[in-house]
């Protein structure tokens, strides 16, 4: 089974949280190109971005 980057944020050395509520993150990963850009992503792991609970 292959580990979820999102779920397990170790995986990507250099992503930081940058905000964080009881729901969801936002997490960047230092990059040249789109400065400031990052994910919002939800706490609980979701295989696609329509999937709801
Ligand atoms: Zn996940």
């Amino acid at each position: 089974m292959e580990v979820c980057p999102l779920c397990n944020l170790e995986v990507l050395k250099e992503q930081q949280i940058v905000l964080k509520n009881e729901k969801c993150m936002f997490v960047q990963i230092p990059q040249e190109v789109l400065v400031g850009s990052g994910l919002i992503i939800p706490i609980e792991h979701r295989e696609n971005v329509f999937e709801r609970n």
